[in-house]
């Protein structure tokens, strides 16, 4: 922020044809006053009232030391749990699109993820193994990561989550070829209904295995095989 009061800065601060072109332009809104805070302090009002709902509907007491701050926190775990319907591809992946050297298979193996089930608001989690052929374009390694947490972090099933990563990956660089599979746990199978505490659920999803040989399609599918 520029200050008037130093002498450097008075030059910064003349009036332009356009107004001044200082940080003074525009009458300055408090953070309080920013639709995206009114936004967020909406989002987390409702959260912090779902929260107080379900304390309630137990014979625990909000009043109690321990719930006593648990709205506020369980909004602010919330926010982050489902930050993925803030973000796109395009903006998490920003430069870290590269020209690719040669077509050769490239895999990225048990990338771990956490998400909440839509039917349960329970979590899933697990990982991620994706695989793709390049057509001319690569994405920088680290960006996989960041494209999963987009849908991760959403209200998701884990079907929706696997072909939403193929497709992200498929929009960012066209490859020739791309699979994902996902190897999950779901808390509402192991805490509840059936119980089953040792299961887990296995998705896949391609796009594009028509368009390899034999021996590519081979070689892709070792990627998977081996994963755990
Ligand atoms: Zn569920």
């Amino acid at each position: 922020m520029l200050d008037a009061n130093t002498p450097e800065n008075i030059n910064k601060l003349k009036p332009t044809s356009k107004g001044f072109s200082g940080p003074h332009k525009k009458p300055i809104k408090s953070k309080e006053e920013t639709m995206e805070y009114r936004e967020h302090k909406e989002v987390c009002d409702t959260l912090e009232g779902a929260a107080r709902s379900i304390i309630k509907s137990t014979p625990d007491s909000l009043e109690r030391e321990g719930l006593s701050r648990t709205p506020a926190r369980f909004a602010k775990a919330m926010n982050f749990l489902l930050q993925g319907y803030h973000l796109t591809p395009q903006k998490v992946v920003g430069e870290g699109v590269f020209s690719s050297e040669g077509g050769g298979l490239v895999s990225v193996n048990n990338i771990e993820f956490y998400s909440m089930c839509e039917h349960h608001i329970l979590p899933f989690w697990g990982n991620v193994t994706i695989a793709y052929y390049p057509e001319n374009k690569i994405l920088g390694l680290s960006k996989f990561p960041r494209i999963i947490d987009i849908y991760a972090r959403r209200l998701q099933v884990q079907e929706r989550l696997t072909r939403e990563i193929v497709q992200a990956t498929h929009e960012l660089i066209n490859p020739r070829a791309v699979m994902v599979r996902i190897k999950a746990s779901h808390l509402c199978m192991m805490m509840r209904g059936v119980e089953k505490q040792q299961s887990f659920t296995i998705t896949e999803y391609a796009l594009g295995l028509d368009k390899l040989s034999p021996l590519e399609t081979d070689r892709l599918m070792a990627v998977f095989s081996e994963q755990k």
